[in-house]
Formats: C-alpha cells, sequence, structure tokens
C-alpha cells in the first residue's frame, strides 16, 4: 500500500491530552447533556462513545431519554429549561427524531452558546463570516485529519462529495477560507453523469454520501489526499464510500473506515463543550 493511514484516533488522543490540561485549568464542574427521543440502534455506538469519552476528560454526561411519543412543545420545554439552567454546559440531540417534532425547530430552540454539534444557524453563520464558533463535529473532524498532514491549502483543488449540513456544507466554507479552489459534488452531480471527471481532478477528496465504493480506486488522483465519512455495512463488515485498496495504491494519505474520522468525530464534540464552558 502506498498511501499513509489517517487514523483517527491518533490524533484524537493528542487531542484529547490537552483538553484534560484545559478542562484542570478551568477547576469546575462541566455538563453535557444528551437528548435522546425514542429508541435507536443506529445511535447506540455514537452514545457509548459520548459517554465514554466524556468521563474520561471527568465531564458530567447526563443522558435525558423522552418516549417516543414526546410532543415537540414538550421537547422545546425541556431545551429551553436547559439553556436556562447555568449547570449544563452543551446539549446534544440524538438524531433522528420522531416525525411529529421538527428537526430544525428544534435546533433553532438550542441556545447558540450551548450548541456543542453547531449545528444552529447562528453557529453555521458564523463560518460563512469565517469566525466559527462552533464546527459541527465531523467536518471539523475530516477537516483536522486534513490538516494533520501538514498541507497547505492556499489554491488546492478540493472535491467533496456530499452536500449535507453536517459535513458537506461546511466543510466546504472550512477549506474555502483557506483559500482552497472547492467544488461541492452532490445527487445531481452524479446524475449528470461528472462525479467520475470532478473525483480525478481532487488533490483533496472528501467523501460524505454512505454508499460503499461509490468512488472507484482508480478515479483517485496520483498522490491525492483522501479523507472518507462515509459509513456502510456491507455483511458483516463496515466500509467507507471510497474502494479503499485499489485507492490507498494511488493516494499519499487516506483514511480507514472503521478508525478513520469516525473516531475524531466525538473529541472534536468534547472540544467544541470545552470552548462553549470557556465562553459561559
Ligand atoms: P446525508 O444522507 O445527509 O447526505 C448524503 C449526501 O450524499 C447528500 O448530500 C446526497 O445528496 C449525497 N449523495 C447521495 N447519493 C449520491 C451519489 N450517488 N453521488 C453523489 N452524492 C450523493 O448523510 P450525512 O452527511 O449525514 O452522512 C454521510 C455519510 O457519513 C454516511 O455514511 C454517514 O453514516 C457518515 N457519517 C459518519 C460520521 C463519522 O463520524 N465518521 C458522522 C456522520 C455521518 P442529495 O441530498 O442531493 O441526495
Amino acid at each position: 500500500m502506498k498511501a499513509k493511514l489517517l487514523e483517527g484516533k491518533v490524533l484524537a488522543e493528542k487531542i484529547k491530552e490537552d483538553l484534560k490540561k484545559e478542562i484542570s485549568a478551568l477547576n469546575k464542574s462541566i455538563t453535557l447533556a444528551a437528548i435522546q427521543v425514542g429508541e435507536n440502534p443506529s445511535s447506540e455506538i455514537y452514545l457509548k462513545s459520548q459517554k465514554k469519552n466524556a468521563e474520561n476528560l471527568g465531564i458530567n454526561y447526563q443522558l435525558l431519554k423522552l418516549d417516543v411519543t414526546t410532543k415537540e412543545e414538550e421537547l422545546l420545554a425541556l431545551i429551553d429549561k436547559i439553556n436556562r439552567d447555568s449547570s449544563i454546559n452543551g446539549v446534544i440531540i440524538q438524531m433522528p427524531l420522531p416525525a411529529q417534532i421538527s428537526r430544525q425547530k428544534v435546533i433553532e430552540a438550542i441556545s447558540g452558546i450551548k450548541d456543542v454539534e453547531g449545528m444552529h444557524p447562528a453557529n453555521l453563520g458564523q463560518i460563512i463570516l469565517g469566525k466559527p464558533i462552533f464546527i459541527p463535529c465531523t467536518a471539523q473532524a475530516a477537516f483536522e485529519l486534513v490538516k494533520s498532514t501538514g498541507v497547505n491549502l492556499y489554491g488546492k483543488e478540493v472535491v467533496i462529495v456530499g452536500h449535507s449540513e453536517i459535513v458537506g456544507k461546511p466543510l466546504n466554507l472550512l477549506f474555502l477560507n483557506e483559500f482552497a479552489t472547492v467544488t461541492v459534488c452532490h445527487i445531481g452531480t452524479s446524475q449528470a453523469g461528472h462525479l467520475e471527471e470532478h473525483v480525478r481532478r481532487a488533490e483533496i477528496l472528501v467523501v460524505a454520501v454512505g454508499k460503499a465504493n461509490l468512488i472507484k480506486g482508480d478515479w483517485i488522483k496520483e498522490d491525492a489526499l483522501v479523507i472518507d465519512v462515509g459509513i456502510n455495512k456491507v455483511g458483516d463488515k463496515i466500509v467507507g464510500d471510497v474502494e479503499f485498496g485499489p485507492a490507498a495504491e494511488r493516494a499519499s494519505f487516506i483514511t480507514p473506515v472503521p478508525g478513520g474520522v469516525g473516531p475524531l468525530t466525538v473529541t472534536m464534540l468534547m472540544r467544541n463543550l470545552v470552548k462553549a464552558v470557556k465562553l459561559q
């Protein structure tokens, strides 16, 4: 294999060591509240990881489990209570929410200063202004991995596949703010038959779609830096969106799946939380 592996775990450990020092210097109790409405097997792993990461840093983790029949106004009232509770420093909402609750209304109800997932419109707006406060954790994790290689982003051809609000859109702005030239691809790009030609140009490629092997290994530009955010279950294996084997023969750096972006995402949540405590 030619490419160097970009393992999120290694970077996460380094960042957590710094966070430990910052938390110790703050010398105060920190609490993260997580709200889960109904049971969702797919969020269990993420919940466990949040709890473990928080506790390892000495952060109180409060999981607030609500019934699947919870009404929107009940959830909004709980968020309002958390917003006014100075002992709670950050709040996260496990997605997806049941159909009777508007995701957007809930996100907008969270106090911008406790929005450690970086999903509030005010926080997303700060990224457009080039003055981010809380960046969505997955976008931040992908960006940190790119920066950890020491690459100079100025003028680089960056191609992002996937334009979701938690990954593709904020990442687009993070790269743009560093003067990279960014192309964002999505379902329209694929349907118009243009995905391959864009990917072939990418000096830095970030893929966040959720379709196994969407990006063929031989599309990867020689020495490209490849960040695969996708998580897909194929049989009993977890794979990304990029055909890993052949891609790793062409790329200079590549993230493994699992073990790439994933382990760093929760660390970014903790980093946002420590920032929130300082701002509060
Ligand atoms: P979304 O479903 O919100 O977004 C997927 C994006 O891919 C959309 O912009 C969609 O476009 C686009 N898309 C779909 N099909 C194609 C195609 N054939 N060609 C090009 N673009 C396409 O997903 P998320 O952003 O939430 O997550 C993406 C992946 O990342 C998932 O596999 C998820 O599990 C994983 N993930 C990993 C995390 C981690 O920590 N490692 C955290 C969060 C997510 P359109 O909307 O126009 O259809």
